[in-house]
């Protein structure tokens, strides 16, 4: 499966139908929305409306995962799992592998072709998560931006754009670090040791740790800035906690969600102790 742009289908190109978006090879499948596996990561998905909790903002697109309807366009009567071409999407993020973004005429009014389907271009995933969605039942969701011709992002459209702190424009996911005085503060308490391995990396000028938001700061997840909502950890339990193959039960135990294993009691400071529901959020969230 070929990823990025199609030879003689550039951005613009429109089909009459399905079949001939297939037969370009712009997007295989002639009725699943997203192409591709979870082993290669997603080539192309198609943005048709079919969701009801599908956000079209142009350049930015909130795209909802497939599975756990009661047919072809019926409402949602379970939850999405994050497998088959919802782990696709999802490790197309992980990955920065681009998206072709082909949209449909029952799509969003202001960005949807007149008629049958256009090929609109290449899309980078910037982030996924779960949430419920209109129907109540966990839906998978992905964030998409539009990657320009230089191979930057598209800024957000003023529609989409968080009251949050500004998203960065740049074609990576490599995941933010933030550091708060909170951050700092919890790393203090704790050493800089990471609360699920307990290694504390040491450097020249004292030690390196990274504070996890457990609970995202910013929109959607509006997640607070609190020492409660703050664990401190090593690179590789961060990207493990941020990516969910970590959770924490509500008692702090840490699961590895791949496995289904318990890996302990999450490690505990003198004057730090982390709040049981930003850990329900995130396991709820971020999640398999
Ligand atoms: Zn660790």
């Amino acid at each position: 499966m070929p990823f990025g742009e199609i030879a003689g289908n550039p951005e613009g190109t429109s089909y009459a139908d399905r079949a001939a978006v297939r037969a370009a090879g712009v997007h295989p499948p002639l009725q699943a929305g997203i192409a591709g596996s979870a082993k290669t990561g997603a080539e192309s998905i198609v943005v048709s409306g079919g969701y009801e909790d599908d956000d079209d903002y142009g350049d930015l697109i909130i795209y909802t995962g497939a599975g756990g309807r009661g047919g072809v366009g019926g409402p949602q009567i379970e939850d999405q799992k994050l497998e088959g071409p919802n782990l696709a999407l999802a490790r197309s993020c992980v990955e920065a592998l681009p998206v072709r973004v082909v949209r449909g005429a029952r799509g969003e009014a202001a960005f949807r072709p007149p008629t049958g389907y256009r090929y609109d271009g290449l899309y980078l995933v910037t982030r996924y998560w779960k949430e419920p969605g209109q129907a109540g039942h966990l839906v998978c969701r992905y964030e998409l931006r539009k990657i320009l011709s230089d191979g930057s992002l598209s800024p957000v459209p003023p529609a989409a754009q968080p009251p949050g702190p500004p998203p960065r424009a740049r074609l990576t996911t490599e995941r933010v670090v933030r550091t708060t005085a909170v951050v700092r503060r919890v790393k203090e308490l704790h050493g800089n040791r990471c609360q699920v391995c307990g290694t504390a990396i040491k450097t020249p000028t004292d030690g390196y740790a990274e504070g996890a938001h457990i609970r995202p700061l910013g929109r959607p997840h509006d997640g607070p800035d609190v020492e409660a909502n703050v664990l401190c950890l090593c690179p590789n339990d961060h990207a493990r906690f941020d990516y969910g193959a970590i959770v924490l039960t509500d008692t702090l135990e840490i699961r590895d969600a791949l496995q289904g294993t318990s890996l302990g009691q999450l490690r505990t400071a003198q004057g730090h102790s982390v709040d049981p529901r930003f850990v329900r959020y995130h396991r709820e969230h971020f999640s398999a």
